[in-house]
């Protein structure tokens, strides 16, 4: 069986959009029926990207096999509604862990182990493995880093190798600068780091060039000259609003779409003419963005603390949040705009009248994940305030334990009841770490110490949270009942202590454990509030752009009716 790899490589500058270009390339061939297989492969040390802090990394995605890997698979999943496990990242850490331990068990007999041909051998066989396991039609491999690194050299010397057995097409996307007090696109950098993709004897099929706006043709030609490759396989990338339009935008490319038929040995145009999906993604898109014209948005406002450098960070870190925000107010047809509200900003003596002025226009609240006590007392007092005022909220994680803390604090008037995360010595431990938990997560030696991946969770019949996974066909069931699955990423847990009197205070638990140990999902009687759910999962692992997840699909018909 021959297979087939595209391989995607950075150059001049990081953040590129690497990830976002890889998965709009896997959406145009999934549009002309192929299946695909994308993989990140992250040079750098550490095995996965779980012992790394978020402002490191970014926010961490979290897969159903209980990974935390790199943002990019979020990515690929949300565009292809697929979802990919944890083999699908690569780093140098995982690579160089599996050649000293086979070292150390012997199974190099006795060989000199080397970087070459050791390590690259080692490289190798686990994407043709991961080839062969999900027996995709094309494999497409993301690339991490930039040209020019060092640590990036072990991974291009593989792909040299890999085009030469198997049916390849490489791709290498590079950035014209404008230095602002030049005002004109620079082609140097460009020039620079093709000519060290060229010293590895790695000649690209596809220059894809990002540019912070049009490429014009002077500069079109001059790239034409020092890449070597014609006009029709160089393909510009400028800045887009809506990254769901690139896929649209490669199909138009006819050059682009031509050189990936003949390197591939795959028929794509004829494909997509003759598949009914193409039309109707572009549709989508259209519909999206007629939506998005649309000046009637309603707020909806996300509680969050990573607020340090500005909008920027916070997009960063709670890109899945956006995202399903997004997918669920396309499927909603309720045009939305997202606000940041800074829970540091608010506190417990914080009055309803200044909170009703700052929510004033916002019609649905979100208290997303989180760890730590910066800005808890603020997220509590919102969360309070959306009980009390029937404003749609919606608790994920963090956001569902502190919605216990604050409804046993102001409910059942548990004074000072909080989770042990904040307060070791609180006379009510509403939320802790259950002693089974404790065993599991102290079993774990590496970064990862949480409940992770996903977990079926049991929902109570005709609850809110039933209605919506059954209206977004997302309800399963087996011989226990009916079930949906969630993907976890943390410590604590609602402690069974406090079950029975939190629910004869009228929560309802509507999504639990097998064993009822573990409270999955909680909400309110409708009669209460028009929607107040909460879950200990992250629905926002399992958005995807034309399905987006119930409790966020939920949150917006709610605050849109
Ligand atoms: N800090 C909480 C815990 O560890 C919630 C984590 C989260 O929101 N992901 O249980």
């Amino acid at each position: 069986m021959t297979y087939r790899f595209v391989f995607v490589i950075g150059g001049v500058i990081s953040g590129l959009g690497k990830g976002i270009f890889t998965a709009s390339l896997s959406k145009t061939l999934q549009l002309a029926g192929y299946s695909v297989n994308p993989i990140k492969i992250d040079p750098y040390l550490n095995v996965d990207a779980g012992t790394m802090r978020p402002t490191e990394h970014g926010e961490v995605w979290v897969t159903y096999d209980g990974g935390e890997i790199d943002q990019d698979l979020g990515t690929y999943e949300r565009f292809l509604g697929i979802k990919f496990s944890k083999e699908n990242n690569l780093t140098s850490g995982k690579i160089l862990w599996k050649v000293i331990n086979d070292e150390r068990h012997g199974r190099y007999l006795g060989k000199t182990v080397q970087y070459i041909p050791h390590v690259l051998d080692a490289i190798e066989d686990y994407l043709v493995k991961l080839a062969q396991k999900s027996k995709a039609d094309i494999n497409l491999v993301e690339v991490g880093g930039t040209v020019g690194d060092y640590e990036i050299g072990l991974f291009l010397h593989t792909v040299v190798r890999m085009m030469r057995k198997y049916q390849c097409a490489v791709i290498f996307m590079g950035y014209l600068l404008y230095p602002p007090h030049i005002r004109e696109l620079k082609t140097k950098p460009l020039q620079h780091s093709l000519s060290a993709l060229f010293s590895y004897g790695i000649y690209p099929d596809i220059l894809v060039v990002r540019t912070p706006s049009t490429l014009d043709t002077p500069r079109l030609e001059k790239i034409t000259k020092f890449s070597g490759l014609p006009k029709e396989k160089i393909f510009a990338l400028p800045d887009i609003d809506n990254i769901y339009k690139i896929p649209l935008n490669i199909i138009k490319h006819k050059g682009v779409i031509k050189t990936l038929e003949d390197s591939l040995g795959i028929k794509i145009e004829k494909r997509l003419n003759l598949l009914p999906k193409l039309k109707e993604y572009a549709t989508f898109i259209k519909e999206i963005e007629r939506l998005e014209k649309n000046q009637n948005k309603i707020g909806i406002g996300i509680v969050g603390k990573y607020f340090g450098t500005g909008d920027y960070v916070l997009t960063d870190s709670y890109i899945s949040v956006i995202e399903s925000i997004k997918f669920a107010s396309w499927q909603a047809k309720q045009p939305v705009d997202i606000r940041w509200i800074d829970s540091t900003t608010i506190d417990e003596n914080t009055q309803d009248e200044e909170l009703k002025n700052r929510f004033q226009d916002i019609k649905a609240i979100i208290v997303p994940g989180g760890f730590g006590s910066t800005g808890v007392s603020g997220k509590l007092r919102t969360i309070r305030f959306a009980r009390e005022n029937k404003i749609p909220y919606l608790g994920l994680c963090y956001g569902m334990q502190l919605a216990i803390v604050e409804f046993a604090r102001n409910v059942l008037g548990l004074k000072n009841a909080n989770t042990t995360e904040i307060d070791k010595d609180t006379p009510h431990p509403v939320i802790d770490i259950l002693p089974e938990q404790k065993n599991i997560l102290e079993g774990k030696r590496y970064g990862a110490s949480m409940r992770l991946g996903e977990y079926k969770a049991y929902v109570l019949p005709n609850s809110l949270v039933f209605k919506l996974y059954k209206a977004r066909n997302r309800l399963l069931k087996d011989k226990k009942g009916y079930y949906v699955i969630e993907r976890h990423r943390h410590r604590y847990e609602v402690n069974p202590e406090y079950h029975e009197i939190l629910q004869q205070k009228g929560l309802i638990f509507s999504g639990v454990s097998e064993d009822k140990r573990l409270v999955e999902f909680i909400e309110l009687d409708q009669k209460i509030h028009p929607f107040f759910v909460a879950t200990q999962a992250h629905p926002e692992f399992t958005s995807y752009l034309q399905d987006p997840n119930p409790m966020f699909w939920g949150l917006i018909k709610s605050a849109s009716s």
